[in-house]
């Protein structure tokens, strides 16, 4: 059962950031609230943040987690074009790569050795339907399509490892969270934004089809009447208006009250980089960061919120005044290739800029805690590769370095 995770209890309209100290712990804002507070003045902002913070007190105290990972890019063919991108390729262009099994299981057994508990399959959304030679490779490793490539990737990881595999392959149908969920215990796909006007020409999902916003909320939904634990998130500055953050994270909320099944909520900004369509907009800047933050963790105040360090260098630890309770993936080994100008933060760093805000760094697992109870009906091997991965608080036992 998913039902440990409270859901959302309740809304007054909490419209001022100084009535917010009045909220009692564990209550969501309203959408007016949301919306009047993600426009808040500077001067508004302690207040906002005051009450973000309090509310990840109440929902964790004390505890931020991050997932030590191998981030495993099985293939940078898509055949989406969002103008942000700079992880996809064309088959001709150079980069074009597709992991083969022995590369997958190098790179995995590296990761152990180093502490690694994910596997995170990070990967193009079904480039075979444009380019022929994927169809090709595909061809010569013996799948019909990238999917089945990816489940038997996730399977030879749960079993030759001790990983766990997370997969990220784009938009999902039933038949294909159903056959993933067997070995994996988690999956994502981030929602990024309810705003189909991203679509248009021009915009940062213009040839993107598989970034239409009810397309991505149904396989959200899918995922929860199938109860998987789901990882979802927006993108900020990306074209959206502060409004949209808003009904987008509202999207995530209304699915969450429903299916219970929204493990981790991340919030991610838009990095400009030369070789990108969108190489001139502009970044999000830290207030607008901090404010997203803030109001995502108040409208969800019982749900995991994630920010990425490395995207919010050199600055990242005052997301942890904005509210969040988990700093994501980070690899020890692999780069960032969504974002390969961002380098991880080193682990140490980590721990140390935690701990000055009185928190404390642990490790977890792709799926978290509270969600692993609902893993029970899950095959054998998966079962048993989660019971030797976690301690008795559903965590990456301790190994005395203080990061675990
Ligand atoms: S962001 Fe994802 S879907 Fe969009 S182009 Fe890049 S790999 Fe493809």
């Amino acid at each position: 059962m998913i039902s440990s995770i409270n859901p959302v209890v309740a809304e007054p309209l909490t419209e001022c950031a100084d009535k917010l100290a009045e909220l009692p712990a564990g209550t969501a804002i309203s959408r007016q609230a949301a919306l009047r507070l993600i426009r808040c003045a500077d001067d508004d902002l302690p207040a906002l943040l005051a009450a973000a913070r309090s509310a990840r007190d109440h929902f964790k105290p004390g505890m931020i987690t991050y997932s030590r990972k191998v981030f495993l890019p099985l293939t940078n063919l898509c055949r989406d074009y969002c103008g942000y991108c700079t992880f996809r390729r064309d088959p001709a262009q150079a980069g074009a790569h597709t992991m083969t099994p022995d590369e997958v299981l190098t790179v995995a057994r590296a990761g152990e050795k180093l502490g690694c508990t994910e596997a995170l399959f990070s990967l193009g959304d079904k480039p075979e339907l444009l380019f022929p030679e994927m169809r090709d490779t595909l061809r010569r490793l013996g799948y019909k399509s990238t999917l089945h490539y990816l489940e038997a990737m996730c399977e030879l990881i749960l079993r030759e490892t001790t990983l766990l595999p997370h997969p990220n392959p784009g938009l999902l149908g039933a038949e294909w969270i159903e056959r993933l969920s067997v070995v994996s215990p988690s999956m994502g796909l981030m929602l990024e934004s309810t705003n189909a006007a991203l679509l248009a020409r021009g915009a940062a999902h213009d040839n993107a089809p598989d970034k239409a916003p009810a397309k991505r909320l149904h396989m959200i939904e899918e995922a929860g009447k199938q109860r998987v634990p789901f990882t979802t998130g927006l993108l900020i500055g990306i074209g959206e208006t502060a409004e949209d953050r808003v009904e987008t994270l509202l999207a995530i909320r209304d699915l969450h009250q429903r299916y219970g099944h929204v493990q981790e909520v991340i919030v991610q900004n838009f990095r400009a980089k030369p070789t990108i369509p969108m190489a001139n907009a502009p970044e999000p800047n830290e207030g607008e960061m901090l404010r997203a933050v803030a109001v995502a963790r108040l409208l969800m105040p019982n749900v995991n919120i994630q920010a990425p360090p490395n995207l919010n260098a050199p600055y990242y630890e005052d997301l942890l005044d904005a509210g969040i309770n988990d700093w994501g993936g980070i690899s020890p080994l692999t780069p960032d290739y969504i974002n390969p100008e961002s380098p991880w933060p080193h682990l140490e760093q980590l721990r140390v800029r935690t701990e000055k805000k009185g928190l404390q760094l642990r490790q977890r697992l792709p799926v978290y805690p509270e969600f692993l109870p609902s893993l029970e009906a899950r095959p054998a091997l998966l079962k048993q590769r989660l019971e030797c991965a976690r301690d008795v608080e559903g965590l990456v036992p301790r190994k005395g370095s203080g990061v675990a």
